[in-house]
């Protein structure tokens, strides 16, 4: 069966289109994507602006149940790593259901905020002492179902973790959960491959970073991946901070990145999540390898990681997309207002992400990040084209900060001058409302669930 919508404004890849009718099947593929449509009376209309939505390339959805808790000063320099022993506290302690409801909670919130698809980087594995779940896929079943549930798209991405830092360190007690041998994740991967497609989810690897992952194991995984889909996205945390440079610098003589494309296949398929601490000659190489770089500024900014160097990385033809990572903020359009606004105040000036063709920074940006974030997902949602997945979001063209404007500046409006879900109508996944037809029930349901395993994990941690 087929469903359609008619547009009067609609991002394409190619750039703003007036009169645009969407048209697409049960499966929820889009058919037909024609501009300069008449409108007939059988079709309804979009009633603002319809942009792509956004591919949320990196989560770790249970963080979302500590967003807040680690604002306040415990050491006389917090850092990225004291906010890992929170995380690692949180880990430690969290149940199956409770995984459930946090991400059932979570993707329900990113639907309503602009996200249309997740890349879920899995890394708790085992039951809290650290062995296996009688079904060793327990935890990533979870948050499969959570997906399910509120109709996200999903990639899913099991993490390899091995070791506590460069060289071969063994794993601290606190990554109990966490560690897997490469066969055990390639079953695992086996296991999950069947579930994944019976779902339409992408399976993928992500080999954690390369303080967690051996170069042997590295290698093993990525061939034991190839074997079993040769197209599978990988993700890696690659240099997020200058203590992992000066740590992979001692011990390898090279920097992160610059041994990542030495020693591995990068292509594609890879996405470097926070490749944040790069020299000018990985910024060219990465770029050039074809790899998306997976920028995450609420959480780089949250952790006090670094700003990428965005200007130097699109001159050299880089893909890049967003993810929410900690999720210490849910929210698409403030993720590129993040990623603008770093940019403005490192290189002290102005509208930085415009690019040649499109002089609306917000119109360029989007672009850019479904574009980057699709390649990294690995499913078909690049935005407003035929074959791609119907996953849009309706802006609302009555809203005060958008009112009377052009479809470009509407956008520009919801990034940078409203508060940044307000102006959103409807999100649309898999040709599906979302956002407005997830039960009230539904949604009131998973908001109690997350509150209860929030307020479990505090009385347990
Ligand atoms: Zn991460």
């Amino acid at each position: 069966m087929n469903h359609a919508l008619f547009a009067h404004d609609a991002l394409l890849p190619t750039g703003w289109a007036r009169n645009v009718r969407l048209q697409w099947d049960g499966a929820g593929h889009l058919t037909q994507v024609q501009a300069d449509c008449t409108p007939d009376r059988a079709t309804p209309q979009a009633l603002g602006p319809v942009i792509p939505g956004l591919p949320n390339l990196h989560s770790h959805a249970f963080q979302r149940a500590f967003a807040g808790l680690t604002e306040y000063r415990a050491e006389a320099q917090d850092s990225f790593w004291s906010w890992r022993t929170l995380m690692y506290r949180f880990a430690n302690r969290i149940t199956p259901d409770q995984l459930e409801a946090i991400a059932t909670w979570l993707y329900t919130e990113m639907l309503q905020a602009g996200y249309t698809s997740v890349c879920e980087f899995h890394y708790v594995h085992h039951a809290e002492d650290g062995t296996p779940y009688a079904d060793d896929a327990t935890l990533a079943q979870c948050l499969l179902r959570a997906a399910k549930k509120t109709g996200i798209g999903q990639t899913l991405l099991p993490v390899l973790y091995q070791t506590s830092g460069f060289g071969g360190a063994a794993p601290v007690e606190g990554q109990r959960r966490f560690i897997r041998s490469t066969d055990n994740m390639l079953r695992l991967l086996e296991r999950l491959k069947p579930l994944c497609d019976a779902q339409g989810a992408r399976l993928g690897l992500a080999p954690h970073s390369l303080r967690a992952v051996p170069p042997d194991a590295l290698r093993e995984v990525l061939a034991g991946l190839h074997a079993i889909d040769p197209t599978a996205p990988v993700h890696i945390h690659i240099a997020e901070q200058t203590g992992e440079v000066d740590a992979c610098l001692a011990w390898s003589g090279q920097r992160p990145v610059e041994w990542l494309l030495d020693h591995a296949p990068v292509d594609q398929r890879w996405c470097l999540v926070h490749a944040t601490h790069m020299s000018c000659s990985e910024y060219q190489r990465a770029a050039q390898s074809g790899a998306v770089a997976g920028i995450c500024p609420s959480t780089e900014a949250n952790l006090g990681d670094g700003i990428f160097d965005m200007p130097r990385w699109l001159s050299h033809g880089g893909a890049w997309g967003l993810g929410s990572d900690s999720h210490a903020t849910v929210n698409a359009a403030e993720e590129l207002l993040m990623l603008e606004y770093g940019q403005r105040l490192q290189g002290r000036s102005r509208n930085v992400l415009a690019s040649a063709t499109h002089a609306q920074v917000a119109t360029a940006m989007t672009l850019q990040a479904v574009a980057g974030g699709a390649q990294a997902s690995g499913r078909a949602v690049a935005g407003l084209a035929v074959g791609q997945q119907a996953d849009w979001v309706e802006l609302d063209a009555q809203h005060l900060a958008l009112a009377g404007l052009s479809a470009p500046e509407m956008l520009s409006a919801h990034v940078f001058a409203s508060h940044r879900t307000s102006a959103i109508r409807r999100v649309w996944s898999s040709g599906l409302e979302r956002n407005n037809t997830l039960a009230p029930e539904f949604i009131a349901q998973a908001a109690t669930e997350f509150v209860a395993a929030r307020a479990q994990l505090l009385e347990t941690t």
